[in-house]
């Protein structure tokens, strides 16, 4: 049996563990000159390629064939590095670094190392998490798993003497060389979830040297009107990222830049450093604040704040901690090594569960990550003039996570109907912001009786935070089949046009959800009232489906006006409550249903759920009879003490008058939605959306 270890694939160091079987304690496995990390660097003027010490020495000596950094490229397809004339993509770069800690680990343990769990910042999108794995198996490694840094740093944490018993709230503050990541964690004896995740993976310690670098260019060309250019700048990085680790222990430090036959000696201070780098520190802190807001936190309601990556070494990072949270932050545990020891801590449990086994491990957590960015797919708006971005599973959602929706499309005459979507990842309703998984095809679509199929498609977060999506045809339960290709070039900006006629023609739907909250509502009727409109909107297609939300009781209150949005539609389903409208059955909906929905066009739809007697049912059947008029279709639900005869004539013909308890509201409310959702489909003429 091969041996498995954990390792965190940095962008300016690397570094590897393994769990000792012995004492079942994770311990890091140190390279040749005896150091926990390993540069994340390539010199490619010997072969084979030097990789790590040797290779950063290679760099500071000035030699260019050199390559670093790369991981912030990681998964890009057009970005290549050109060393000896061979081009290198940045995951063969990693394929790289990744055999060298394997090499490492397998002299240090005499043994083969066979699989590994690799960390990635939480950020880190499908693409690049992907590239990742694939960097892990090119080689020779099966990747047990990929976990965010930030959660194995915490699991690294939990390892420290004395870690509380008690259920902690920490924030994780992971400022590397070329990643932030915040993590909301909550961690106790037994496990380890994370709540929370922010980050932004173009900000890390190179952007404090490119601040300094800057700074010293500028004086080095004002005082010799000689410009830095090429290999002086390599040059000049190299040293600035030594003048900047000084100052993290001293007030102020020299630096001595020879160029274009000149040599500048610069004093800075850490003031000055400070000064020029402020902003990067205020990102930091909105960035951990956005994370925090997400959970309705604040400062004070932490714990503690730990600090992993290097870069948290520099005083104003302790600083800024030590101002906002009015605590000192948590030490205990080497920020360069965390990392890596959480991620052998994983590999251990992955292993335990690949195997059925036990094995003896110190710091074992049952660990719950989350989806670090919401995905989404894109779709036409509402009023068909524009294409957005709609989102099916949000952000900060536990890994692994699914959400089924249904999709309508018309099939063609000569079998060869194929559906085109595009996944994205990010929050933005506009797709110019959105990040492309590629474009994801279904093909061989199944004979059915009539032209219009639902499929239903399901969206799912793996284990490792990555994207897969499978789809079955409704009537026959038949698997499509799903073939996923690049992103085209002309992505995102062929979104930018108006949708052409061919992917307008699915008619719209429109629906109001109208919930009587009157007192009687109080309590588990409520509860089962928002999961019953929640499970309803999981089966409307809201590529084509708006949702509005009125509640009422004395009063009416228009607490959505319909929209395609599914983060606002839970979001105001969420804040369902009783009383604000009343506590009585005086009021109806039908006048604001009518006005809501009298200008909009497609096919229109009100929900009515009722639990109690209304007053003044004379007035309120009129006024839903003026509904039905307009060709609005109303469809009645009662439970309690509803009274059947009256929802009867409210609704639009008697089969859309259901009476049901309150244990079968969601089932309901799901039928109610497959059944609008199928009704659409024998009314429409709807291609696929591209
Ligand atoms: P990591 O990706 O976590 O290995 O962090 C590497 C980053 O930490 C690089 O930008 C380093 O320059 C930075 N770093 C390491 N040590 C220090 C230090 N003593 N002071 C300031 N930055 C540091």
């Amino acid at each position: 049996m091969g041996a498995f270890i954990g390792i965190d694939l940095g962008t300016t160091y690397s570094v590897v563990a393994y769990v000792n079987p012995a004492t079942g304690q994770p311990v890091i496995i140190r390279n040749a000159a005896n150091k926990a990390i390993t540069p994340s660097v390539i010199a490619f003027d010997s072969q084979p390629p030097l990789v790590g010490d040797e290779a950063k020495e290679r760099q500071l000596a000035g030699e260019t064939e050199v390559a670093s950094f790369f991981k912030r490229n990681m998964g890009d397809p057009h970005y290549l590095y050109t060393f000896a004339d061979k081009d290198y993509t940045p995951t063969q770069l990693s394929t790289l670094i990744i055999q060298h800690l394997k090499q490492l680990a397998e002299q240090h343990l005499r043994q083969k190392v066979t699989h590994a769990v690799i960390t990635v910042p939480a950020y880190f999108t499908h693409i690049q998490r992907s590239a990742t794995i694939e960097a892990g198996e090119q080689a020779g490694l099966h990747i047990l798993k990929i976990i965010s840094e930030p959660t194995a740093a915490a699991l690294a944490y939990g390892l420290r003497p004395g870690a509380a018993q008690r259920e902690q709230r920490i924030l994780v503050y992971d400022l590397g060389g070329g990643t932030f990541d915040i993590s909301l964690i909550s961690i106790s004896e037994q496990e380890l979830t994370v709540m929370a995740t922010e980050g932004d993976h173009q900000l890390g310690g190179k952007d404090w040297d490119d601040r300094l670098i800057a700074y010293i260019a500028e004086q080095f060309e004002q005082e010799f009107a000689s410009e830095l250019i090429g290999d002086d700048i390599n040059e000049l990085r190299v040293q600035t990222e030594r003048l900047k680790h000084t100052l993290s222990s001293k007030e102020k430090a020299e630096i001595r830049v020879h160029a274009a036959g000149h040599t500048g000696t610069y004093t800075v201070t850490r003031a000055c450093f400070e000064e020029l780098t402020r902003d990067l520190v205020e990102r930091t802190r909105t960035l951990s604040e956005m994370a925090l807001h997400e959970k309705q936190l604040s400062w004070s309601n932490l714990d503690g704040v730990l600090l992993v990556g290097g870069s948290t070494r520099m005083p104003m990072i302790g600083e800024l901690i030590q101002h906002v949270s009015g605590k000192p932050p948590m030490r205990g545990i080497n920020p360069d090594e965390a990392v890596a020891l959480g991620a052998a801590i994983q590999a251990t449990m992955e292993k335990e569960r690949e195997d059925d086994t036990e094995f003896l491990l110190v710091g074992r957590k049952q660990t719950t990550d989350v989806i670090a960015h919401s995905l989404g797919m894109i779709a036409v708006s509402e009023d068909h003039s524009r294409y957005r971005n709609s989102i099916i599973i949000r952000k900060n959602l536990p890994i692994p996570s699914e959400r089924a929706r249904p999709y309508m499309l018309r099939l063609r005459y000569n079998n060869d109907t194929h559906l085109e979507v595009y996944l994205t990842q990010g929050e933005n309703e506009d797709p110019q912001q959105c990040v492309y998984l590629g474009s994801y095809i279904f093909e061989q679509f199944p004979k059915i009786a009539t032209r219009e199929a639902i499929l239903d498609i399901t969206y799912r977060y793996d284990k490792n935070g990555m994207v897969e999506i499978s789809a079955v045809e409704r009537t026959t339960r038949q698997s499509l089949k799903v073939t996923v290709l690049p992103v085209p070039p002309d992505v995102p900006l062929r979104f930018l046009q108006h949708p052409d006629e061919q992917q307008t023609q699915r008619e719209h739907i429109t629906i109001y959800l109208a919930f009587d909250l009157s007192g009687s509502m109080q309590g588990d009727p409520l509860a089962a009232a928002k999961l019953a409109a929640e499970e309803f909107v999981n089966q409307c297609d809201l590529t084509t489906t708006s949702i509005g939300l009125i509640s009422f009781s004395d009063r009416v209150s228009i607490d959505l006006i319909a929209t395609q949005n599914a983060d606002q539609i839970f979001q105001s389903i969420q804040y369902l409550t009783i009383g604000r409208t009343g506590i009585e059955n005086s009021g109806h909906p039908f006048d604001a249903i009518e006005n809501l929905l009298s200008t909009v066009t497609g096919r229109r739809y009100a929900v009515v759920l009722a639990d109690g007697v209304w007053e003044h049912q004379k007035k309120v059947i009129r006024k839903a009879q003026k509904c039905h008029a307009q060709q609005i279709e109303v469809i009645a639900v009662g439970f309690g003490a509803a009274d059947e005869k009256f929802l009867r004539a409210i609704a639009s013909s008697s089969e859309q008058s259901l009476f049901t308890d309150l244990s079968r509201l969601s089932e309901t409310f799901s039928t109610i939605a497959q059944e609008i959702t199928e009704a659409n489909s024998q009314h429409s003429n709807p291609p696929g959306i591209f």
